[in-house]
């Protein structure tokens, strides 16, 4: 499932609820195929299935050789059972990276990559040499009264800032919205809005602990590239810079803003930081696994998709929920190993009924879900079957972790999506009969839980239905292992799928498309709802990229328009959906938002009441 901000804060709220493993009983055969499956696919040797892994290609060619054997065959008019499309972003160091600074005598103190500095993974290539501002915590918090960047001029400058927030381990006085300032992709906006030429980023006390590490750059590719250098010195350079420029430990003076609350910004006179940082963005080439049974009878030139993605974090570069320390295979059994192995059940299932009457049934196992469902999207702007005749599509993500509700004792399935059309709540509710779950049905696109690639196909205007057992402490993280997967959970959940997809193969007429939220609903978290949708493959970084906008919902009302980007909120700079989503999640519920829009080039002001 795709990370967004709102997960993560919802996920931390999972941190210490228990989960139980489960006895191995003897396994009918169903259940033992899913359980090979799912321990293959969640097996170290396929790497967590991150996207930049050769595992992620096993996990492919297992898929699609499973596929086979269940008899579906490949899309019409290709050999095999690969869509390929390509991931921008990923990026590479050059073979050149160097940081100096020059002090007033012309002094040099070259820096040694690796040891005394190194680039992260959120910078740009550049080569400059320009003076150096020391900006503290690179924090600009005017309605806290601290703003580490007034009456400075960074234009064209290097800002040199500490990580994390003022008194990072002090419980009883913290510093205000920390989540808010805390992220260095904001402390990197903050510096670009003042047209900085570059961020040095050095740890603060807390991060720094004994052994003061320089920052993975693994762990920040991907996580959306400045359009600036940017990079991450030791304590101890900056600590020296300061005592020659201004007498003063870097120590002293994290102390004093700590204590005193107060800006120590200041330009280290003299010295100024030459810097070239060689650093690509290439494609890598990911694809989808798609295997189809043709269908039979007057329905059979119509398609239901049944979906589940089967990438992961990979060792968790981006979207970890971990702290890591150093790279770990998240091998992701729940999400989505469980998804892809109820898809591949399915498929011998359906595969084994013979003459089944009815639709085509496309099977897809998607890649790049978890970079913001980019393989999803590929295949709704590239369809292999037409999409007007496309009537349905069930996503699976996360239904390895059924559990039993304490009170009533009943097994707990969300089921998302179904207000997309009014035949499926009465479906999903009838079906259940038999199996008695605890369903939570969701009428709209996702429950705070990030989006999955329903939403691809909703945006396409598909009818979606979505099945998640749940969010669980183990969510995108390297725990997240076979071992804690409900297999009896699993093939109940399949078998009720099954039912499901066999009603939407048969349905007749089609199911009607409905109009619904795209936008998060009935959530716990306090991010207000304005009501678009996102598009979630844009790289631009021209801000957050409107899909959809809900009719009568306040951004309809306010004026927004698909294809509009949104550029600010509140006075707060948005570059992508990430900063979109810390932006909206700092505006307060209830009060109206300034935003700015960028509509083919021109920026329109708009207030937007949301609900
Ligand atoms: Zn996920």
């Amino acid at each position: 499932m795709y990370l967004s901000r709102q997960i993560q804060l919802l996920a931390s709220w999972f941190a210490l609820i228990a989960t139980n493993g489960f006895s191995d009983e003897a396994l009918d055969p169903s259940s033992a195929r899913l359980k090979k499956d799912i321990y293959f696919l969640a097996s170290d040797e396929c790497e967590g299935r991150g996207v930049t892994t050769k595992g992620i290609h096993i996990a492919a060619d297992y898929i699609a050789a499973e596929f086979k054997k269940a008899g579906l065959i490949p899309p019409a008019g290709q050999k095999d059972y690969f869509q390929p499309f390509t991931i921008k972003g990923q990026a590479k160091l050059g073979e050149v990276n160097t940081l100096r600074f020059i002090g007033p005598d012309g002094n040099v103190r070259e820096l040694k990559l690796g040891k005394d500095f190194t680039v992260t993974g959120l910078s740009s290539a550049g080569k400059l040499n320009a003076p150096v501002v020391f900006v503290g915590f690179g924090i600009s918090a005017p309605d806290q009264q601290f703003d580490e960047y007034a009456g400075l001029d960074v234009a064209g400058k290097v800002v040199v800032v500490l990580r994390q927030v003022p008194r990072a381990n002090d419980k009883k006085n913290p510093f205000p919205n920390a989540e808010k300032y805390a992220p260095l992709i904001e402390k990197l906006a903050a510096a670009e809005k003042r047209k900085a030429a570059a961020i040095i980023f050095v740890n603060d006390q807390d991060k720094a602990g004994k052994t003061d590490d320089l920052i993975n750059f693994n762990l920040l590719v991907g996580a959306g590239a400045g359009d600036i250098p940017a990079l991450h010195i030791k304590r101890a350079v900056l600590s020296d810079l300061l005592q020659s420029t201004e007498q003063v430990s870097l120590d002293e003076i994290e102390k004093q803003i700590n204590e005193q609350n107060k800006p120590q910004s200041r330009e280290l006179k003299g010295i100024k930081a030459e810097l070239e940082v060689n650093i690509t963005r290439a494609d890598v080439a990911a694809k989808n696994v798609i295997g189809v049974l043709e269908g039979n009878g007057p329905l059979a030139n119509e398609t239901v998709v049944i979906g589940a993605h089967y990438d992961h974090l990979g060792y968790g570069e981006r979207g970890s929920l971990a702290k890591l320390k150093e790279k770990a295979i998240h091998n992701g059994a729940d999400d989505n190993a469980s998804g892809t192995t109820a898809l591949l059940e399915l498929a011998r299932r359906f595969a084994a009924i013979k003459d089944r009457q009815g639709r085509r049934i496309v099977f897809m196992a998607f890649s790049g879900e978890e970079l913001g469902l980019l393989g999803s999207r590929h295949y709704t702007k590239n369809p292999l079957y037409k999409l007007e005749d496309t009537v349905a599509m069930l996503n699976l993500d996360m239904v390895g972790r059924l559990s039993r509700d304490e009170k009533t004792g009943k097994d707990k399935l969300q089921v998302l999506g179904v207000g997309s059309s009014k035949s499926f709540e009465p479906l999903v509710t009838k079906l259940n009969e038999k199996y008695d779950f605890q369903l939570k049905i969701i009428r709209n696109m996702s429950d705070g839980a990030g989006g999955s690639d329903h939403q691809s196909f909703y945006n396409a205007k598909v009818p979606v239905i979505f099945l998640f057992t749940g969010l669980h402490p183990q969510y995108h993280r390297p725990t997240d292992k076979a071992d804690l997967i409900n297999i009896a959970g699993l093939k109940k959940v399949t078998d009720y799928a099954e039912e499901i997809a066999m009603s939407l193969t048969l349905m007749s007429p089609r199911p009607a498309l409905e109009k619904v939220s795209t936008v998060a609903g009935g959530t716990p978290t306090k991010i207000p709802r304005i009501g678009v949708g996102f598009d979630y493959g844009d790289e631009s970084k021209k801000g957050a990229l409107v899909e959809t906008v809900s009719d009568g919902g306040p951004a309809a009302k306010a004026g927004i328009k698909s294809g509009d980007y949104i550029v600010e909120v509140d006075g707060r700079p948005v570059r992508d959906l990430t900063s979109y989503m810390s932006a909206i999640g700092a505006a307060k519920r209830g009060q109206p938002i300034d935003m700015v829009v960028d509509r083919s080039g021109k920026r329109i002001n708009l207030k937007v009441q949301p609900e």
